[in-house]
């Protein structure tokens, strides 16, 4: 992409309204703009970035044995009747009407037209266990929508429902989540700590917040410091393996780590005070198992081995690209800008043209540019009249993974230069071997 084609507004201001540092950056990287409270649009760079997130957890639903759907964002208002939350949800939710007067609601979540569509499409148990998720925008009407993209009122969540016969193939179907959510963090560069969470009034000990640590974190958070350390399971991980699956969710739940609500301070301050961590936390992700809390009132039965119908046994998986997209800024950026982990960069490099309009330059930039998008690498091309360092500020704030610079003075000497990011030395290499580095 040629940035002079490209619609990249920059702020050279931090925004006064924005608290925290993800939020300014977002703001001043050109990829959001907030349209109303809490609602925003994704400029380009932004989108780049939500869609890159989007396909990473689209990956790893997909391996875990999830499958895809879309469901729409406009719901009847009796489909909640049914299983009796459309008077319990209370404020969050945005209430619609149609030109016929019939009530409607922009969903806050999917728990209902999931098991609608379940019931009419599976007879069986035959057909279980069965895991269907979409990625689908989702409006709740937040008291205090805050911090840009991290606390909004409409946001992107993919939200996965998995259906089994019992308790215990749906322990697998959760254990599965667990895993695939450990495989989605660590992907995005992220060292998210699945903590005991609320379960409500069905109990149990069947539901994980996924927090990423972060001083600006809206939640209080507790856990042993080694979770820090521990790796991230393997692709190759066998997802049809129970057994597998619950060694793995045993290894990451057997050290303590609570959210403020499920907090048993007695347990925490009986660690050694070094391998304590009490801090923020921001929640990326949170499954649930809920049993047959929407199945019974909703009717959503299977005929099971004995011929008698039997209620499904439900849990739901949630996790926010777009809340993802602040949190990994806020997970990585300095004084400068942003600075992108290789997986959701919005492009992997920034060539710099220092001098448009010279020919020795503009043919070798656009040489290095044909080369690198021909390996399908995603290059934002500087090709603009700007001064150096107005460039270089910009490329510091997207926070592109490699900054590649061409101007005449090094061109004169054979070379360019190719800066990472993420620290290191401006290195002085011919393009060939810049290109071997980036490649
Ligand atoms: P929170 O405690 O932050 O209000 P929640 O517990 O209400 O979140 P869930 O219903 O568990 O959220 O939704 C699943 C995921 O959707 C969350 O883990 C989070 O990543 C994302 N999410 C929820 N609310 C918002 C929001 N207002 N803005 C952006 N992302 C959100
Ligand atoms: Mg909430
Ligand atoms: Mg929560
Ligand atoms: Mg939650």
């Amino acid at each position: 992409m040629r940035l002079s084609r490209y619609f990249l507004p920059i702020l050279r201001e931090a925004p006064k309204e924005a608290e925290i540092v993800s939020h300014r950056l977002m703001l001043r990287a050109g990829m959001i703009r907030q349209e109303a409270a809490g609602i925003y649009a994704w400029l380009p760079l932004g989108l780049r970035v939500l869609n890159k997130i989007a396909d990473i957890v689209r990956e790893e639903q997909n391996r875990a044995g999830a499958v895809e759907l879309l469901m729409p964002t406009l719901q009847l208002a009796d489909l909640w009747r049914e299983s009796g939350r459309y008077d319990a949800y209370g404020e969050e939710m945005l209430r619609i009407k149609d030109r016929h007067e019939r009530e409607m609601l922009y969903g806050p979540t999917n728990e209902e037209m999931i098991t609608e569509i379940f019931r009419a499409g599976v007879r069986s148990y035959k057909d279980l266990p069965k895991n269907l998720y979409h990625i689908q925008w989702k409006f709740r009407d937040e008291r205090r929508p805050r911090f840009g993209v991290m606390r909004s009122r409409e946001f992107l969540m993919k939200d996965a429902y998995s259906f089994d016969l019992d308790a215990e193939g749906a322990r697998t179907s959760y254990n599965r989540m667990f895993v695939a959510y450990l495989r989605t963090f660590a992907r995005l560069g992220l060292k998210a700590i699945p903590m005991r969470a609320d379960t409500g009034p069905i109990g149990g000990d069947l539901s994980h917040e996924f927090i990423i640590l972060a001083k600006t974190g809206e939640s209080e958070v507790f856990c042993h410091k080694n979770f820090l350390d521990f790796d991230t399971p393997p692709a190759s991980v066998d997802f049809d393996d129970p057994a597998a699956l619950q060694a793995i969710v045993d290894r990451w739940t057997s050290l303590y780590a609570a959210t403020e609500d499920m907090h048993d301070a007695g347990a925490f301050e009986a660690l050694a005070a070094d391998d304590r961590l009490s801090a923020r936390g921001i929640e990326v992700g949170h499954i649930f198992y809920f049993g047959t809390k929407y199945s019974v009132p909703m009717k959503a039965f299977v005929t099971g081995p004995d011929g008698r119908d039997t209620p499904v046994h439900m849990g739901s998986y949630g996790i926010g690209p777009s809340r993802l997209a602040a949190a990994i800024i806020e997970a990585g950026h300095d004084d400068a800008g942003i600075i992108w982990p290789d997986a959701v960069a919005p492009f992997r490099v920034g060539l710099v043209n220092l001098k448009p309009g010279d020919a020795a330059v503009d043919a070798a930039c656009e040489d290095l540019y044909a080369k690198l998008t021909g390996q399908g690498i995603d290059v934002l091309y500087d090709d603009t009249d700007e001064r150096a360092g107005s460039k270089f500020a910009t490329m510091e704030l997207i926070g592109l993974p490699w900054r590649l610079v061409v101007g005449p003075k090094g061109l004169a000497a054979g070379t360019v230069e190719l800066k990472r990011r993420a620290g290191g030395a401006a290195e002085q290499l011919s393009p060939e071997s810049a290109l071997a580095a980036i490649i």
